[in-house]
């Protein structure tokens, strides 16, 4: 295919392993990647797609979903990670998609609440967290949002749309955003703005984020961003509340960072009434291994990418789960990953 200079030319970046974009560390070469920083790029991007006849496929932090080991050779991935903005507008919090979830529990910190505690150490971007109306213990992304904004990628002006959070069909782990072409461009948040001194520190806070904190999907490096900068507030006398702490406890317990994985591969089924990771530990699968992947010992609902894994090592060892599971517990579970 021939491309005349473009915003794929100018956006992209080709030959890329998608493995460098996916906290599971999978995914093969994709002829096409780009990361735009503003609105206008990703619709111009968007615009160019639609012309040539290319598929896109939109992302964040890819710490939810299992690249292919074969990328469709045609298709341009978009990351919006670093479409990162944290502003007041209308003295509302307005976050851009890009944006990591876990600042805003610092930045909340720094306001004095607790309402966005549960975003620390979840992994992943603000728009990201939407589409999957992302949880932690009883807390979901959907508690903290007024509005969101996305594109209608049916629409060919590309115009950025609103929808107030009550209308988008939020439910666990589901929003109405996985069943419409929409892409979330960001979100006014229900938190209020507490101080100037609020403002002009998750200023700062962005800015490392940007310079030292958002290039690469692994997961040691977003975990030492955050807890460094928990330290540092604690050192500027704001200490880390229990509930922050008892995340970092959870979460290092369960080894979340030790290994490239994506988190939990498939949803609890609240019908049933046990978490998938305790059925994974009666039918005694933990450790078990193909290829480079492991159910991992610690978390019988997470797979992890023990000494590079491909996709289809993932894919199986999910498939050997689900079998399980619904040889002795009756019920096929759904996979929380996307599968791309
Ligand atoms: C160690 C670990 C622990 C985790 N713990 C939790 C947890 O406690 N709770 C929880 O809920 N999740 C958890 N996750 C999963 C993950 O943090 C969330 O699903 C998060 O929302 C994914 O964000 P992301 O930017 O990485 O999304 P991606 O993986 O990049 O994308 C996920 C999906 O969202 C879509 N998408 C992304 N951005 C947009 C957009 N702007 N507009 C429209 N669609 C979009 C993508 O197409 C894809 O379908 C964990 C993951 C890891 C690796």
């Amino acid at each position: 295919m021939t491309l005349h200079k473009s915003a794929i030319d100018r956006l992209c970046k080709r030959h890329v392993p998608l493995s460098d974009y996916s906290t599971y560390g999978v995914g093969g070469l994709a002829n096409y990647l780009a990361m735009p920083e503003t609105s206008a790029d990703l619709a111009e991007l968007l615009q160019d797609c639609k012309r040539l006849g290319m598929p896109w496929y939109i992302f964040g932090m890819g710490s939810n979903i299992l690249f292919p080991d074969e990328p469709n050779k045609d298709m341009v991935y978009i990351s919006l990670k670093r479409l990162v903005e944290l502003a007041v507008r209308d003295d509302k919090w307005y976050v851009a998609s890009g944006t990591p979830m876990s600042l805003l529990s610092l930045m909340g910190l720094i306001g004095g609440g607790d309402s966005l505690d549960f975003t620390f150490l979840l992994p992943g971007c603000v728009g990201a967290g939407i589409y999957m109306n992302a949880k932690y213990n009883a807390s979901q992304v959907c508690d903290i949002l007024d509005t969101v904004y996305y594109i209608d990628t049916m629409d060919p002006g590309l115009s950025v749309r609103s929808i107030p959070a009550s209308e988008c069909q939020f439910a666990y782990k589901q929003s109405i955003f996985q069943h419409h072409p929409w892409i979330i461009i960001g979100a006014d948040l229900n938190t209020p703005v507490s101080s100037e001194e609020q403002i002009s520190s998750t200023a700062l806070l962005l800015q490392e984020w940007k310079t030292r904190g958002s290039h690469p999907s692994s997961l040691p490096s977003f975990f030492s961003f955050f807890l460094g900068e928990v330290h540092a507030l604690a050192g500027r006398g704001i200490p880390t509340p229990q509930s922050m702490l008892d995340i970092i406890k959870y979460r290092t317990s369960k080894r979340h960072f030790d290994y490239p994985s994506c988190g939990s591969v498939f949803k609890n089924n609240y019908d049933y009434g046990v978490a998938i990771g305790s059925l994974v530990d009666q039918l005694n699968l933990k450790g078990t291994e193909y290829g480079g992947a492991i159910i991992s010992p610690h978390h019988g609902n997470m797979i992890l990418n023990q000494n590079h894994a491909k996709a289809t090592d993932i894919l199986y060892l999910m498939n050997v789960i689900t079998e399980a599971i619904h040889q002795r517990f009756g019920f096929i579970p759904e996979p929380e990953i996307v599968l791309v």
